[in-house]
């Protein structure tokens, strides 16, 4: 989907019109991928008075460890750059849901694909986002014949800019063969991930997702699901999940920040479970959207509430 700019991003130190944010060609970044980024979801209030940001720190956490593991430098901390991200929530007044893109990259030049003696920059720019996903009946998905990334090569729990070419051949692929989304088997032939998100899948009332260590993002929309079920009283396991599985599921769905929690119907054209959707992924999907709503007060401390100046009623 095309990006829908609000008009004010952080760049080079500054709060600027988008337009004036631009790189040069010979940016490091460009050439070789050496960037690491995050998405973040902010929620318009249902009175319009202020947008709820999704587990801010905790995004930045993760954008401050994919820094950390391929030698950025980010030299800012959680909090500052959780102000940042608030400080440009304010002048971009929001009127609808957002999504937060915030980049740290090796801005400089140089010819060789090092990390070192090459400057690095931090810049945030938000676009309105709603659903991800056209189909809301259930995803039709395939298997894909691209393998997930493994950490042996690029760390696949880091969200490095050039990995995203991993998830593009995937969705590509997925989208070419009439499918909408892919998931990818990682290098030992397991169930890994989404091209842009994490998979639970439900056996015999259990919930489960693939652990930490099968080539995945850690994801924080994951991290939350798994919180949420707990808290509900719904058996979990953290596994190895083998593609076969895929097949006898009795529900199927994606998570992340773009996605949310996204329901799939059909694997490899043949369809998950008895019915669609699922009754546990349901479950989670009403309280997940309940939570970051701000509806319950038990996960308020999830969201980083920024008023609006001029609200105006959402729609
Ligand atoms: N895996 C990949 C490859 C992703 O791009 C994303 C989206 N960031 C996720 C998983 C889900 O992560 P999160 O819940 O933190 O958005």
């Amino acid at each position: 989907m095309a990006l829908d700019l609000l008009p004010y991003a952080y760049f080079e130190g500054q709060f600027v019109p988008i337009e004036e944010a631009r790189v040069s060609l010979t940016t490091h970044a460009l050439q070789y991928g050496t960037g690491v980024f995050g998405g973040i979801r902010g929620y318009l209030a249902e009175d319009g008075s202020a947008i709820n940001i999704f587990r801010l720190p905790d995004h930045f956490r993760r954008l401050r460890n994919s820094a950390r593991m391929v030698k950025i430098n980010l030299p800012y901390g959680v909090e500052d750059l959780c102000e940042l991200a608030i400080e440009l929530t304010r002048r971009n007044e929001p009127t609808s849901n957002v999504y937060y893109r915030p980049f740290a990259y090796k801005s400089g030049q140089n010819l060789a694909p090092t990390m070192y003696g090459v400057a690095d920059e931090f810049a945030i720019f938000m676009t309105r986002l709603n659903e991800y996903y056209t189909n809301t009946s259930g995803l039709q998905v395939m298997v894909s014949s691209w393998q997930r990334l493994p950490d042996v090569a690029i760390p696949s729990r880091a969200k490095i800019s050039g990995s995203y070419i991993n998830s593009s051949l995937a969705n590509t692929e997925a989208k070419e063969y009439g499918f909408d989304e892919a998931i990818m088997l990682n290098e030992r032939g397991k169930v890994s991930e989404g091209s842009a998100s994490n998979l639970f899948l439900v056996r015999d009332g259990v919930l489960i997702t693939t652990p930490v260590t099968a080539s995945i993002l850690e994801g924080i929309t994951r991290r939350s699901i798994i919180q949420i079920a707990r808290d509900m009283g719904i058996p979990f396991e953290e596994r190895e999940v083998d593609r076969s599985e895929l097949y006898i599921a009795d529900e199927l769905f994606f998570c992340g920040t773009g996605v949310q929690i996204s329901g799939i119907g059909e694997v490899d054209k043949r369809p998950v479970g008895e019915e669609y959707p699922g009754p546990i992924m349901t479950a989670l999907r009403n309280r997940f959207l309940d939570v970051v709503k701000g509806k319950v007060p038990e996960y308020r401390e999830w969201l980083t509430p920024v008023p609006i100046a001029s609200p105006i009623p959402a729609q």
